[in-house]
């Protein structure tokens, strides 16, 4: 999805203190948003982060700081570069705060409830139930209630304050029923006033209330490992480069790197940002970004990108790239969009949670009136009836259930060079059941290789020449094919005066004062003077028969040659193409060459569906054309300038290795690898989060519903069943859901630790 921006607009990523569940995410939503001068606000439960796009001219950082405070929220303003630290900071302050909590919790509660466990089943003598026992269990009770449970009135009160109800709301009021109704009870045995009861439920309101908390304490520590994957990143990048400075190394931190400058890497050292090498040579360990595992040899000329390893061999480079324009740095930041962005499915369940609270609510109060009126229970049983509802209701897992499983998936992709470019993509992935793969550069290398040189009238030399010449400016594979085979000739390229690439066809460029041709056939024949001469119509043929693309050149609208240039399939395009079949996923390829060459090349790597002479412009309607066939999603695998139409008309559009900027700009997906079996492994990893996220949904979810009726005590009749079950106690209730929330974070990070796809997809780093 593309977000224009106007030109008058600022954008700003702020941490976010003090959220306490996915309602909080709303509240801090809908009070950003209503902000003068605020234009767009995404808020991230998982990330605990708001993305603000406002308007600079009508309110500032500190309107929108002071907007969310506003809503009983913090926001912290920070660089871009320190987001992770100054998150890392916060977090690790959070966990302190909760674990302690948790612990005054856990040291006054447990006495508490194993004192009123003994007590209840008669297993102490008659002073313990003494008033002055009583009023010590208030004693011990009324710190929990207050300050253990503190976050919960806080989150209470902001979300009332909003106008909404959240989770810390049922949680409050559940314990808070507990506990008030117990301090009446002791109250009326001190003040001897009759017919208050004489049971009181301390220890009740004492266990939701740390049970509660040893879950949150569990889900800001989860929450923590989830986002690794983009500290992992940052910390691919070093701290300090070594300098070439006239014959002299000085070693600088990194931010100081200019581009243009040169740096020398030394082996086992990483490469400090993106740039070419100069001289010398390395094996250079790309995995951490491409998720690639065998080490590339790099030599002068080739590009390197910051934070790879420099496994062996040293080299000196220039640096062409740095900062946040690294290859690097746009992993991270398209990392972090996505991790940030919400999945359709989630604005559904977000939807749901916003009127279950209220529902909830209502729920427990009518199953208090029912027990109480119509079944004739007495106060207290009608009453716990009442909290368990409560308790049990708690909707506190359905904040994380998707964002944890998005933020783990898109961790995972990342550390495998798969990268989302939101949410959104992982769930259309997710519906592929066609892959159109484009032919040039995606299934084969892309690197051409002449295997035919045919002239008439003019020597090798001249034609190659003129031909090399014309084609100096195109970034098409064939033409930097030939126009490396010409170097390597020492043949002498002369600059062309003007020059036109007619993407899908060829070029037509001025050298020499002579209008010369490189290109297909229908080029030639549209832009040459002239009849085609049936006998270079032959020539082709052969070419073409020998699985090599034919290359016309013509010049002053002559033609004077055809040269054969032959690619090869890329190692893992074979492999990928079967394990996509194997997985009930229909593959067809899509060129701009000629028929003949596009079915040697897959014969070769077993796709029968070839669609060959497709123009670029026809290829973004071709892509519409199987989706409408085929009533499929579809997903369009493509490198270069002239797929970018096509991958942003498929459901998904997937640029594979670096690309070219245009098509990463199209993409859904971006495949840092060439090697074509990460489409396999991201249609794979799209299945394994949305089925988390659907797993968490319903742990969160449905589970709390289906238990909503056994609190409510349905069950009480079925007297074959445990009391437990026929009348579920409180803390019951508070244990089940606080392990709702655990299950949830520990299912997320069981895809953070996922193995790959077995079998046919296996992951390409070990
Ligand atoms: P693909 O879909 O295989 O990437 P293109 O759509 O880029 O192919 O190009 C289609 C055909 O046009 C190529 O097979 C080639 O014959 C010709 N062509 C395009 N650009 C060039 C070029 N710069 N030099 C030579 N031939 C070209
Ligand atoms: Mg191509």
């Amino acid at each position: 999805m593309k977000t224009e921006t106007e030109p008058t607009t600022a954008d700003i990523t702020l941490p976010i203190t003090g959220m306490t569940c996915s309602n909080c995410v709303v509240t801090v939503e809908r009070a950003l948003d209503r902000a003068p001068g605020v234009v767009d606000s995404r808020v991230n439960y998982a990330s605990e982060r708001a993305f603000v796009r406002y308007d600079p001219t009508m309110t500032s950082v500190a309107d929108v700081v002071s907007a969310v405070e506003g809503a009983g929220y913090g926001a912290v303003v920070t660089g871009e570069d320190d987001l992770e630290d100054v998150e890392a900071e916060l977090r690790a302050r959070e966990e302190a705060s909760q674990r302690q909590a948790f612990l005054v919790g856990a040291v006054l509660t447990l006495p508490l409830f194993l004192f009123s466990m003994a007590r209840d089943f008669g297993f102490l003598p008659a002073w313990s139930h003494a008033i002055g026992v009583d009023l010590a269990m208030f004693a011990v009770a009324t710190p929990v209630q207050f300050y253990v449970g503190r976050g919960f009135y806080v989150g209470a009160r902001n979300a009332l304050r909003n106008r909404s109800a959240n989770m810390d709301v049922l949680v409050a009021l559940g314990s808070s029923v507990a506990y008030a109704y117990s301090v009446v009870v002791v109250a009326g045995e001190i003040l001897a006033v009759p017919g208050l009861g004489d049971h009181v439920y301390f220890e009740t309101s004492a266990l939701i209330i740390t049970l509660i908390k040893l879950g949150k304490l569990l889900e800001v520590r989860a929450r923590g490992r989830t986002g690794v994957a983009i500290r992992e990143l940052l910390d691919l990048q070093p701290a300090t480069a070594c300098r070439v400075d006239d014959g002299r190394e000085v070693t600088i931190p990194v931010e100081e790197v200019r581009v243009g400058d040169t740096l020398l890497v030394r082996p086992g050292e990483r490469v400090p940002v993106d740039g070419d090498v100069v001289d010398g040579r390395g094996s250079v360990d790309e995995s951490m970004l491409t998720g690639e595992s065998l080490p590339v040899e790099k030599e002068a000329g080739d590009p390197v990108r910051g934070g790879t390893v420099n496994a062996s061999g040293a080299f000196r480079m220039v640096a062409s790239a740095v900062g946040s324009d690294t290859a690097l740095a746009h992993i991270v930041r398209m990392v972090r969009d996505a991790q940030g962005s919400r999945a359709p499915i989630q604005r559904t369940a977000d939807r749901v949670a916003e009127v279950f609270v209220p529902t909830v609510i209502g729920i427990a109060f009518l199953t208090f009136l029912v027990w109480l009126f119509v079944l004739d229970a007495s106060f207290t049983d009608a009453m716990l009836r009442l909290i368990a509802v409560l308790v049990i209701a708690c909707p506190c897992a359905l904040g994380l259930a998707t964002p944890a499983a998005v933020i783990a998936g898109t961790g995972w992709g990342a550390r495998n060079g798969i990268l989302f470019r939101n949410s959104e993509a992982i769930q259309r992935t997710e519906g592929v059941e066609t892959v159109i793969l484009d032919k040039t550069g995606t299934i084969t290398v892309g690197e051409p290789t002449v295997r035919a040189i045919h002239v008439e009238g003019v020597s090798d030399e001249v034609a190659l020449t003129a031909a090399a010449s014309a084609e100096s400016r195109s970034e098409h594979p064939l033409a930097r094919t030939l126009v490396r085979y010409a170097d390597d000739r020492g043949l002498e390229r002369t600059e062309p005066t003007s020059f036109e690439s007619i993407a899908g066809y060829g070029v037509e460029a001025t050298v020499g004062g002579e209008t010369v041709l490189v290109g297909n056939r229908a080029l030639v024949a549209a832009r040459g003077s002239g009849k085609i001469e049936a006998r270079w119509d032959e020539v082709a043929e052969e070419v073409e028969g020998q699985g090599a693309t034919p290359v016309w050149i013509a010049r002053g609208g002559a033609v004077v040659g055809i040269l054969g240039l032959a690619d090869e399939p890329r190692s893992g395009s074979a492999a990928a193409v079967s394990a996509l079949r194997a997985s009930g996923v229909a593959v067809a390829m899509v060129t701009g060459d000629r028929p003949g060459v596009a079915r040697a090349i897959g014969r070769e790597v077993g796709i029968d569906d070839v669609r060959a002479e497709v123009r670029p412009g026809r290829k973004a309607r071709m892509v519409d054309e199987v989706r409408t066939d085929s009533g499929r999603a579809v997903a369009m695998v493509g490198d270069g300038i002239n797929d970018a139409p096509a991958l942003a008309s498929a459901d998904v559009g997937m640029a594979i290795g670096a690309g070219t900027d245009v098509a990463i700009e199209a993409a859904d997906v971006v495949l840092m690898s060439s090697d074509l079996r990460a489409v396999p492994q991201a249609l794979a990893l799209s299945h394994r989060t949305m089925r988390t996220i659907r797993q968490n949904l319903f742990w969160a979810f449905a589970y709390n519903v289906a238990l909503i009726p056994i609190a409510a005590g349905v069950l009480h009749g079925f007297d074959a069943l445990p009391t437990m079950l026929r009348s579920l106690h409180p803390v019951l209730a508070a244990g089940a859901m606080a392990f709702s929330s655990v299950t949830v974070l520990g299912n997320a990070l069981r895809l953070t630790r996922w193995r790959g796809p077995s079998e046919t997809l296996q992951p390409r780093s070990p």
